[in-house]
């Protein structure tokens, strides 16, 4: 049976999750800070709540998707959260949600914290999943409303889990990101196809994706050498040949430089045998 629930933020994201639920047939109750911005949504059945306060009253789940942890706080300041199940989709860091967590629970409600890895045109579609964190039961009794706009992956009750997911995840995609950016700086202006470089590019960058796999192995064990099939020393050895290609094709090294350097310095501490995946001991600064 469908549940009705309350949503809080329509904007970009806020919309295409509100969207979903209608059309799944959960009754909504929406608010946004700007009235007109529920129009999508009323147009489409929501029934829109003058104010936040009341909008939190109408139902038992509440989900929260505004712009940042600061503008949730003002939100909610003056709603009555006893007895509700908050479920905050707004990005934030571990510690916002846990800080969050506690404020929410202080005030009587249970707390599920989550992160949205999609964009909204991807909401309701396959591929899209929310990672979630906080209170076990909250997520147990909601998990079918919870699924309808994206999948669900429960990670903790740590509220702050959620969080350091989504975060861990976009982090590897900036790297990934940049070096698609440093590829094609290389290639472009050469007499290449850049459509053709990407469909060589895409399915090289799926194939080296799977290297997560040994490297989770490889920090469980402790043991950085197993598995290895291109040490650090043979790696860093190759890398002269990367910096001198930026140079002849003219192209900064700026994005590359960072991760050579670590590499370097790992096998300048006696780590020749190893696979890269010791460079996470590295970057810990505590
Ligand atoms: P929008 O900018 O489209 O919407 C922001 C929402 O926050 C609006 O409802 C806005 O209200 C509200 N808001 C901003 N400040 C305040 C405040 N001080 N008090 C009350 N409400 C406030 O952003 P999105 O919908 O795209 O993003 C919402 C959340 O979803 C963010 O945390 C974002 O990181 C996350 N997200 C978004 C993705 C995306 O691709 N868009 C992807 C993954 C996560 P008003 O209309 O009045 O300005």
């Amino acid at each position: 049976t469908p549940t009705s629930l309350t949503l809080l933020g329509t904007g970009a994201m806020g919309t295409a999750l509100g969207r979903a639920w209608l059309a799944a047939g959960h009754p909504l109750t929406v608010w946004n800070r700007t009235p007109e911005r529920t129009a999508a949504l009323t147009a489409a059945g929501a029934v829109a709540a003058g104010s936040a306060a009341e909008a939190v009253a109408a139902n038992r789940l509440v989900v929260v998707c505004l712009l940042d942890d600061a503008s949730v706080g003002a939100a909610l300041a003056d709603a009555d959260l006893a007895g509700r199940d908050l479920v905050n989709l707004t990005t934030g860091t571990p510690d916002d949600a846990r800080t969050r967590a506690t404020w929410a629970e202080g005030r009587g409600a249970r707390f599920l914290d989550g992160g949205i890895m999609a964009v909204p045109p991807m909401i309701g579609a396959p591929g899209a999943f929310v990672l979630y964190s906080g209170h076990p039961e909250l997520f147990e009794e909601h998990r079918q409303a919870l699924a309808v706009p994206a999948g669900t992956r429960y990670v903790g009750a740590d509220p702050g889990l959620a969080a350091l997911h989504d975060v861990a995840l976009l982090s590897g995609m900036y790297g990934m990101f940049a070096g698609i950016t440093h590829a094609f700086a290389l290639v472009r202006g050469a007499d290449v196809a850049l459509g053709e470089f990407a469909a060589l590019l895409v399915p090289w960058l799926d194939a080296m994706a799977g290297a997560a796999h040994g490297t989770a192995e490889r920090l469980a064990s402790g043991d950085h050498t197993t598995g290895v099939v291109s040490n650090l020393a043979m790696q860093v050895a190759g890398t002269d040949t990367l910096l001198r290609t930026a140079a002849e094709q003219g192209v900064s090294a700026e994005l590359l430089a960072p991760f050579l350097d670590l590499m370097r310095r790992r096998l300048n501490d006696g780590h020749g045998e190893e696979d890269t995946s010791g460079l996470v001991d590295l970057l810990r600064t505590r």
